[in-house]
């Protein structure tokens, strides 16, 4: 039953339901053709509830689900130059940037941004594949560059969420050039002892796997996220053999060597707290906050949220005010104390 069920059920729905919905309430799982409730949808980061597929999630949304509160501050990216061949196929490059610009809602194919996540504080990148196959152009170079750049500034580590079909073709020889460049950015970090963490996202191709994408001090993949330089269609063609069942996917991938872990995207965020927090020499992170404590409670109890038994001045400046306020400015100075030494060492 459960295999008709999970199974049958959901391939027959995807044979036979494949006309567009109308409306966007409601979005339909790529793989089993699953009906989903957009708030579901979001709630789940854009994974089938019913198949556990993973469907493609912009920077913006994935940023909001994984920084504290949702809160991040963007980091400013140096404009690259426009059009700088004049580059026309069916359409002239800048009309493509444009229509790309309106249906992203997005200036370019990756987002920068630094904040807090599970209270440690990280710089984020991340790629678009909706904006142009999130392909690497000079903007997308000069990102990483300002990523890697302000995680060295603020002695932070970089993550980067991947998700390319490879270099931008409208911008020639100049794409190619971010390899070596954005290569450059990810050993400035190695040299500053940062950590660079890289997730890779369904489908992370071509040059962005041959440069950034695939120099972390840590590779994570998302399930099924087809990873490769070359697409297995060409590879198939051109050596004229069949290849092997799940090539070039996460898993495939993971039992090959090419990647530390596969990761569901529910899982995601607590794995990278606990994984930055071990190379950045942190304590442990602290699950869930204790409630504030009753106005009148004495002052000098340990803020929330440290186990680790840094001191925590209450006492201080903040006695005189509202307990809940100082024990949050307390905790704020016990972090940026905590970050401070991990720097040092
Ligand atoms: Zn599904």
């Amino acid at each position: 039953m459960n295999w008709i069920t999970n199974y049958v059920k959901p391939r027959i729905n995807s044979l036979f339901s494949r006309r567009e919905v109308p409306e966007n309430l409601w979005i339909k799982c790529d793989q089993c053709g699953t009906m989903l409730f957009h708030r579901e949808f979001a709630e789940s980061l854009h994974v089938c509830t019913s198949c556990g597929h993973h469907m493609a999630i912009s920077p913006r949304e994935r940023f909001k689900a994984l920084f504290d509160g949702g809160i991040f501050t963007e980091v400013e990216v140096p404009e690259a130059v426009a059009d700088p061949l004049q580059f026309r196929d069916q359409k002239r490059y800048p009309d493509r940037m444009k229509a790309a610009q309106k249906k992203t809602g997005e200036k370019e194919a990756m987002l920068v941004a630094e904040g807090e996540v599970g209270r440690t504080p990280i710089v984020a990148a991340g790629q678009d594949f909706r904006f142009m196959g999130g392909s690497m152009g000079m903007y997308v170079g000069n990102a990483m560059i300002a990523a890697a750049e302000r995680a060295r500034a603020l002695k932070r580590p970089l993550v980067l969420f991947s998700a390319a079909g490879g270099a931008r073709m409208q911008e020639g020889i100049l794409s190619l050039m971010q390899m070596p460049r954005t290569t450059i950015a990810v050993q400035m970090l190695k040299e500053a002892g940062l950590p660079y963490i890289v997730v890779l996202t369904h489908p992370t191709t071509g040059g962005v796997t041959a440069s950034y994408a695939m120099l972390g001090d840590v590779q994570i993949a998302e399930p099924n996220a087809l990873i490769c330089f070359a697409g297995p269609r060409v590879i198939q063609q051109t050596i004229g053999e069949k290849l092997p069942e799940g090539f070039q996917r996460a898993e495939y991938l993971l039992d090959h060597g090419m990647l530390d872990r596969v990761t569901p995207r529910g899982q995601l965020r607590d794995e990278l707290v606990t994984i930055l927090r071990i190379l950045m020499r942190q304590s442990p992170r602290v699950h869930g906050d204790l409630p504030a404590p009753a106005p009148g409670a004495e002052a000098g109890a340990k803020p929330p949220g440290r186990a680790d038994g840094a001191e925590a001045p209450v006492t201080g400046e903040g006695a005189g005010k509202e307990p809940s306020e100082a024990l949050k400015k307390a905790a704020a100075r016990a972090t940026d104390k905590a970050s401070e030494k991990a720097a040092k060492k």
